[in-house]
Protein backbone atom coordinates (compact mmCIF):
# COMPACT_ATOMS: atom_id res chain seq x y z
CA UNK A 1 0.00 0.00 0.00
CA UNK A 2 1.26 3.59 -0.73
CA UNK A 3 2.20 6.01 1.84
CA UNK A 4 -0.52 7.72 3.34
CA UNK A 5 0.73 11.27 2.18
CA UNK A 6 1.67 9.73 -1.51
CA UNK A 7 -2.16 7.99 -1.29
CA UNK A 8 -3.79 11.74 -0.46
CA UNK A 9 -1.05 13.47 -2.61
CA UNK A 10 -3.53 11.97 -5.88
CA UNK A 11 -6.18 13.29 -4.64
CA UNK A 12 -8.35 16.13 -6.69
CA UNK A 13 -11.27 17.97 -5.88
CA UNK A 14 -13.89 18.08 -8.17
CA UNK A 15 -16.79 19.15 -8.66
CA UNK A 16 -19.77 18.69 -11.94
CA UNK A 17 -23.21 19.87 -11.87
CA UNK A 18 -26.37 19.45 -14.39
CA UNK A 19 -29.71 21.75 -14.93
CA UNK A 20 -31.24 19.13 -16.80
CA UNK A 21 -31.27 17.54 -20.07
CA UNK A 22 -34.43 18.53 -22.34
CA UNK A 23 -35.54 21.26 -24.58
CA UNK A 24 -32.85 24.38 -24.74
CA UNK A 25 -35.46 26.36 -23.29
CA UNK A 26 -36.11 30.48 -24.00
CA UNK A 27 -33.33 32.39 -24.74
CA UNK A 28 -34.22 34.86 -22.50
CA UNK A 29 -33.77 32.57 -19.65
CA UNK A 30 -30.36 31.35 -20.64
CA UNK A 31 -28.16 34.09 -18.89
CA UNK A 32 -29.53 33.22 -15.68
CA UNK A 33 -29.55 29.98 -16.21
CA UNK A 34 -25.67 30.09 -16.35
CA UNK A 35 -25.35 32.70 -13.52
CA UNK A 36 -27.67 30.51 -11.11
CA UNK A 37 -25.26 27.26 -12.40
CA UNK A 38 -22.30 28.84 -11.96
CA UNK A 39 -23.45 30.46 -8.37
CA UNK A 40 -23.81 26.95 -7.52
CA UNK A 41 -20.69 25.67 -8.32
CA UNK A 42 -19.15 28.62 -6.37
CA UNK A 43 -20.78 27.53 -3.17
CA UNK A 44 -20.15 23.82 -3.64
CA UNK A 45 -15.83 24.61 -4.70
CA UNK A 46 -15.83 26.50 -2.11
CA UNK A 47 -16.81 23.42 0.16
CA UNK A 48 -14.55 21.38 -1.68
CA UNK A 49 -11.19 24.16 -1.35
CA UNK A 50 -11.26 24.48 1.95
CA UNK A 51 -11.26 20.51 2.78
CA UNK A 52 -14.95 20.03 3.65
CA UNK A 53 -16.68 17.15 2.15
CA UNK A 54 -17.77 15.97 -1.50
CA UNK A 55 -21.42 15.46 0.49
CA UNK A 56 -21.26 18.57 1.95
CA UNK A 57 -20.51 20.03 -1.70
CA UNK A 58 -23.14 18.16 -3.46
CA UNK A 59 -25.58 18.77 -1.26
CA UNK A 60 -25.01 22.96 -1.57
CA UNK A 61 -24.89 23.34 -5.58
CA UNK A 62 -28.17 21.28 -5.25
CA UNK A 63 -30.20 22.62 -2.77
CA UNK A 64 -28.78 26.57 -4.42
CA UNK A 65 -30.46 25.21 -7.70
CA UNK A 66 -33.66 24.16 -5.83
CA UNK A 67 -34.08 27.18 -4.60
CA UNK A 68 -33.76 28.75 -7.86
CA UNK A 69 -36.69 29.23 -9.47
CA UNK A 70 -36.01 28.62 -12.89
CA UNK A 71 -35.47 25.15 -12.85
CA UNK A 72 -37.45 22.44 -12.07
CA UNK A 73 -36.84 20.65 -8.82
CA UNK A 74 -37.61 22.48 -5.26
CA UNK A 75 -39.03 26.21 -5.76
CA UNK A 76 -40.23 26.30 -9.38
CA UNK A 77 -40.41 22.45 -9.98
CA UNK A 78 -43.23 21.35 -12.86
CA UNK A 79 -46.66 20.10 -11.78
CA UNK A 80 -47.97 17.02 -12.11
CA UNK A 81 -51.46 16.25 -13.71
CA UNK A 82 -53.40 17.28 -11.17
CA UNK A 83 -51.53 20.58 -11.08
CA UNK A 84 -49.74 19.69 -7.75
CA UNK A 85 -45.68 19.85 -7.30
CA UNK A 86 -44.70 16.08 -6.16
CA UNK A 87 -40.74 16.29 -5.96
CA UNK A 88 -37.99 13.23 -5.86
CA UNK A 89 -34.39 13.66 -4.87
CA UNK A 90 -31.51 11.51 -3.53
CA UNK A 91 -27.74 12.04 -2.57
CA UNK A 92 -24.89 8.75 -2.07
CA UNK A 93 -21.75 8.81 -0.88
CA UNK A 94 -18.52 6.33 -0.75
CA UNK A 95 -16.38 6.94 1.97
CA UNK A 96 -12.95 5.58 2.58
CA UNK A 97 -12.88 3.12 5.34
CA UNK A 98 -9.32 4.46 6.58
CA UNK A 99 -7.74 7.72 5.19
CA UNK A 100 -5.33 5.75 2.82
CA UNK A 101 -7.87 3.48 1.63
CA UNK A 102 -8.23 4.76 -2.10
CA UNK A 103 -10.22 2.47 -3.90
CA UNK A 104 -12.03 -0.77 -2.56
CA UNK A 105 -12.91 -0.09 1.52
CA UNK A 106 -15.15 2.46 1.04
CA UNK A 107 -18.46 2.67 2.93
CA UNK A 108 -21.78 3.69 0.91
CA UNK A 109 -24.38 5.43 2.36
CA UNK A 110 -27.78 6.85 0.84
CA UNK A 111 -30.76 8.67 1.07
CA UNK A 112 -34.03 9.41 -0.74
CA UNK A 113 -37.16 10.83 -1.15
CA UNK A 114 -40.11 10.32 -3.49
CA UNK A 115 -43.20 12.65 -4.23
CA UNK A 116 -42.67 15.06 -1.44
CA UNK A 117 -44.79 18.31 -1.70
CA UNK A 118 -43.98 20.06 1.07
CA UNK A 119 -40.60 20.38 1.65
CA UNK A 120 -38.62 23.10 0.62
CA UNK A 121 -35.45 21.07 -0.05
CA UNK A 122 -35.70 17.59 -1.01
CA UNK A 123 -32.23 17.18 -1.53
CA UNK A 124 -31.48 18.33 2.65
CA UNK A 125 -34.67 15.59 3.42
CA UNK A 126 -32.92 13.09 0.99
CA UNK A 127 -29.57 13.53 3.08
CA UNK A 128 -31.51 13.36 6.74
CA UNK A 129 -32.95 9.99 5.21
CA UNK A 130 -29.40 8.85 4.64
CA UNK A 131 -28.34 10.21 8.50
CA UNK A 132 -30.65 9.57 10.83
CA UNK A 133 -32.88 7.12 9.42
CA UNK A 134 -32.18 3.25 9.27
CA UNK A 135 -33.70 3.53 5.75
CA UNK A 136 -32.69 4.77 2.36
CA UNK A 137 -35.99 5.86 0.28
CA UNK A 138 -38.78 7.46 2.19
CA UNK A 139 -42.39 8.82 0.42
CA UNK A 140 -45.27 10.66 0.23
CA UNK A 141 -46.38 11.76 3.69
CA UNK A 142 -44.03 9.59 5.64
CA UNK A 143 -41.17 11.53 4.50
CA UNK A 144 -43.07 14.58 5.53
CA UNK A 145 -43.71 13.47 8.62
CA UNK A 146 -40.10 12.00 9.48
CA UNK A 147 -38.99 15.59 7.67
CA UNK A 148 -41.51 17.11 10.96
CA UNK A 149 -39.56 15.25 13.40
CA UNK A 150 -36.16 15.55 12.37
CA UNK A 151 -36.63 19.39 12.58
CA UNK A 152 -37.10 20.21 8.47
CA UNK A 153 -40.22 23.02 8.44
CA UNK A 154 -43.28 22.02 6.24
CA UNK A 155 -44.44 24.13 3.89
CA UNK A 156 -47.71 24.53 1.92
CA UNK A 157 -47.64 22.88 -1.17
CA UNK A 158 -48.33 25.68 -2.79
CA UNK A 159 -45.79 27.63 -1.85
CA UNK A 160 -43.26 25.56 -3.86
CA UNK A 161 -45.64 26.33 -7.00
CA UNK A 162 -44.18 29.18 -9.26
CA UNK A 163 -46.13 31.48 -11.87
CA UNK A 164 -43.86 30.11 -14.50
CA UNK A 165 -44.40 26.54 -13.30
CA UNK A 166 -48.73 26.97 -13.58
CA UNK A 167 -48.65 28.47 -16.50
CA UNK A 168 -46.60 25.84 -18.33
CA UNK A 169 -48.95 23.10 -16.68
CA UNK A 170 -52.06 25.19 -18.12
CA UNK A 171 -50.69 25.32 -21.70
CA UNK A 172 -49.74 21.33 -21.32
CA UNK A 173 -53.26 20.33 -20.16
CA UNK A 174 -55.24 22.51 -22.72
CA UNK A 175 -52.72 20.50 -25.39
CA UNK A 176 -53.24 17.31 -23.51
CA UNK A 177 -56.63 17.96 -23.81
CA UNK A 178 -56.70 18.70 -27.42
CA UNK A 179 -54.95 15.06 -28.04
CA UNK A 180 -56.37 13.16 -25.62
CA UNK A 181 -54.49 10.97 -23.11
CA UNK A 182 -51.07 11.40 -24.52
CA UNK A 183 -48.69 9.48 -22.57
CA UNK A 184 -44.96 11.54 -21.36
CA UNK A 185 -42.91 11.84 -24.27
CA UNK A 186 -39.42 9.90 -24.35
CA UNK A 187 -38.15 13.10 -25.55
CA UNK A 188 -36.74 14.72 -22.25
CA UNK A 189 -38.88 17.50 -23.41
CA UNK A 190 -38.36 19.12 -19.99
CA UNK A 191 -35.46 20.95 -18.82
CA UNK A 192 -34.28 21.95 -15.28
CA UNK A 193 -33.70 18.51 -12.97
CA UNK A 194 -30.77 19.72 -11.13
CA UNK A 195 -27.46 17.44 -9.68
CA UNK A 196 -23.96 17.24 -8.97
CA UNK A 197 -21.24 14.84 -8.58
CA UNK A 198 -17.80 15.34 -6.86
CA UNK A 199 -14.49 14.44 -5.37
CA UNK A 200 -13.33 15.56 -2.38
CA UNK A 201 -9.53 15.99 -1.17
CA UNK A 202 -10.17 12.98 1.41
CA UNK A 203 -11.14 10.28 -0.90
CA UNK A 204 -14.62 10.94 -0.64
CA UNK A 205 -17.07 10.61 -3.43
CA UNK A 206 -20.88 11.90 -3.53
CA UNK A 207 -23.92 12.51 -5.56
CA UNK A 208 -26.89 13.87 -5.67
CA UNK A 209 -30.36 14.92 -7.60
CA UNK A 210 -33.47 16.83 -7.01
CA UNK A 211 -36.32 17.35 -10.14
CA UNK A 212 -39.89 17.78 -10.00
CA UNK A 213 -40.11 15.07 -12.15
CA UNK A 214 -41.35 15.12 -16.09
CA UNK A 215 -44.03 16.78 -17.88
CA UNK A 216 -47.33 15.27 -17.85
CA UNK A 217 -46.70 12.81 -15.40
CA UNK A 218 -49.24 10.84 -13.23
CA UNK A 219 -50.01 11.84 -9.47
CA UNK A 220 -47.74 9.17 -8.03
CA UNK A 221 -45.22 8.89 -10.53
CA UNK A 222 -42.13 8.30 -9.01
CA UNK A 223 -38.63 9.04 -11.05
CA UNK A 224 -35.05 7.91 -11.36
CA UNK A 225 -34.16 10.91 -9.28
CA UNK A 226 -35.68 9.53 -6.49
CA UNK A 227 -33.75 6.10 -6.99
CA UNK A 228 -30.32 4.95 -6.26
CA UNK A 229 -28.56 3.45 -9.49
CA UNK A 230 -30.83 5.02 -11.09
CA UNK A 231 -30.84 8.94 -11.21
CA UNK A 232 -27.80 9.18 -8.42
CA UNK A 233 -25.08 6.56 -7.35
CA UNK A 234 -21.51 6.52 -5.54
CA UNK A 235 -19.15 4.05 -4.71
CA UNK A 236 -15.20 3.79 -4.39
CA UNK A 237 -14.87 4.14 -8.43
CA UNK A 238 -16.99 7.64 -8.78
CA UNK A 239 -20.08 9.38 -8.12
CA UNK A 240 -22.90 10.29 -10.94
CA UNK A 241 -26.07 12.13 -11.42
CA UNK A 242 -28.64 11.59 -14.45
CA UNK A 243 -31.44 13.54 -16.00
CA UNK A 244 -33.42 13.05 -18.65
CA UNK A 245 -36.13 10.39 -18.95
CA UNK A 246 -37.00 8.85 -15.81
CA UNK A 247 -38.52 5.40 -17.06
CA UNK A 248 -35.40 4.87 -19.48
CA UNK A 249 -33.34 6.23 -16.96
CA UNK A 250 -34.52 3.14 -14.54
CA UNK A 251 -34.65 0.60 -16.69
CA UNK A 252 -31.13 0.68 -17.91
CA UNK A 253 -29.81 1.45 -13.92
CA UNK A 254 -28.24 4.93 -16.19
CA UNK A 255 -25.97 6.10 -13.33
CA UNK A 256 -24.53 2.54 -11.71
CA UNK A 257 -23.95 1.62 -15.28
CA UNK A 258 -21.32 4.57 -15.70
CA UNK A 259 -19.98 4.10 -12.45
CA UNK A 260 -18.93 0.62 -12.24
CA UNK A 261 -17.85 0.75 -16.18
CA UNK A 262 -15.11 3.19 -14.83
CA UNK A 263 -13.20 -0.25 -13.57
CA UNK A 264 -12.63 -0.84 -17.29
CA UNK A 265 -12.52 2.23 -19.03
CA UNK A 266 -12.28 5.96 -19.17
CA UNK A 267 -14.10 8.31 -17.01
CA UNK A 268 -15.64 10.08 -20.35
CA UNK A 269 -16.01 6.82 -22.50
CA UNK A 270 -17.87 5.60 -19.30
CA UNK A 271 -20.55 7.78 -19.76
CA UNK A 272 -20.80 8.29 -23.47
CA UNK A 273 -20.99 4.14 -23.48
CA UNK A 274 -24.12 4.58 -20.43
CA UNK A 275 -25.87 7.14 -22.28
CA UNK A 276 -25.24 4.83 -25.60
CA UNK A 277 -26.52 1.99 -24.27
CA UNK A 278 -29.83 3.67 -22.78
CA UNK A 279 -30.92 5.17 -26.16
CA UNK A 280 -30.60 1.81 -27.82
CA UNK A 281 -32.11 0.25 -24.89
CA UNK A 282 -35.15 2.88 -25.06
CA UNK A 283 -35.08 5.54 -27.30
CA UNK A 284 -35.06 7.79 -24.40
CA UNK A 285 -33.03 11.45 -24.31
CA UNK A 286 -31.26 11.18 -20.88
CA UNK A 287 -28.04 12.99 -19.58
CA UNK A 288 -25.28 12.38 -16.81
CA UNK A 289 -22.64 13.91 -14.86
CA UNK A 290 -19.67 12.01 -12.98
CA UNK A 291 -16.86 12.87 -11.48
CA UNK A 292 -14.04 9.62 -10.73
CA UNK A 293 -12.26 9.19 -7.58
CA UNK A 294 -9.15 10.93 -9.69
CA UNK A 295 -11.10 13.93 -9.72
CA UNK A 296 -11.81 13.31 -13.51
CA UNK A 297 -15.18 14.99 -14.56
CA UNK A 298 -16.88 13.51 -17.37
CA UNK A 299 -20.68 14.45 -18.65
CA UNK A 300 -22.61 13.03 -22.07
CA UNK A 301 -26.20 13.38 -23.21
CA UNK A 302 -28.00 12.71 -26.48
CA UNK A 303 -30.83 15.83 -25.85
CA UNK A 304 -31.39 18.84 -27.69
CA UNK A 305 -29.27 20.49 -24.54
CA UNK A 306 -27.83 20.23 -21.28
CA UNK A 307 -25.86 22.70 -19.02
CA UNK A 308 -22.83 21.73 -16.96
CA UNK A 309 -20.86 24.04 -14.72
CA UNK A 310 -17.78 22.58 -13.29
CA UNK A 311 -14.89 23.00 -10.79
CA UNK A 312 -11.91 21.35 -10.74
CA UNK A 313 -8.03 23.17 -10.00
CA UNK A 314 -6.88 23.43 -12.81
CA UNK A 315 -9.85 24.55 -15.06
CA UNK A 316 -11.36 26.67 -11.83
CA UNK A 317 -15.05 27.33 -12.34
CA UNK A 318 -16.49 26.76 -15.85
CA UNK A 319 -20.28 26.97 -17.49
CA UNK A 320 -20.33 24.70 -21.07
CA UNK A 321 -23.15 23.48 -23.10
CA UNK A 322 -21.77 20.17 -24.32
CA UNK A 323 -23.12 19.17 -27.82
CA UNK A 324 -25.51 15.68 -27.76
CA UNK A 325 -23.44 12.57 -28.74
CA UNK A 326 -26.19 11.35 -30.84
CA UNK A 327 -29.77 12.17 -30.96
CA UNK A 328 -32.09 9.27 -29.25
CA UNK A 329 -34.01 7.33 -32.36
CA UNK A 330 -37.44 7.91 -30.80
CA UNK A 331 -39.83 4.98 -31.58
N1 LIG B 1 -35.20 12.37 -14.68
C1 LIG B 1 -36.27 13.20 -14.18
C2 LIG B 1 -37.50 12.33 -13.97
O1 LIG B 1 -37.77 11.48 -14.79
C3 LIG B 1 -36.63 14.34 -15.09
C4 LIG B 1 -35.49 15.11 -15.73
O2 LIG B 1 -34.33 14.81 -15.48
O3 LIG B 1 -35.77 16.07 -16.47
O4 LIG B 1 -38.20 12.54 -13.01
Amino acid sequence: MLPFAMARARLIPALVAHGGAGAAGPASERFERRRAMLAAVRAGAAILRSGGSALDAVVATVTALEDHPLFNAGYGSILNSEGRVEMDASVMESVPAAPESVGPGHILRAGAVAAVSRVRNPVQLARTVMERSPHILLAGAGAERFARTAGIRLCRPDEMITERARKKWQMRRDRMLATAAEAPARAAVGHGTVGAAAADLHGALAAATSTGGVPGKLFGRIGDSALIGAGTFANALGAASATGHGEAIILSSLCREAVTELAHRPAQRAVRGAITELADLTGAEAGIVLVDRRGRIAYAHNAASMEVAQFNPAGGIRHLRPAPILRASRP
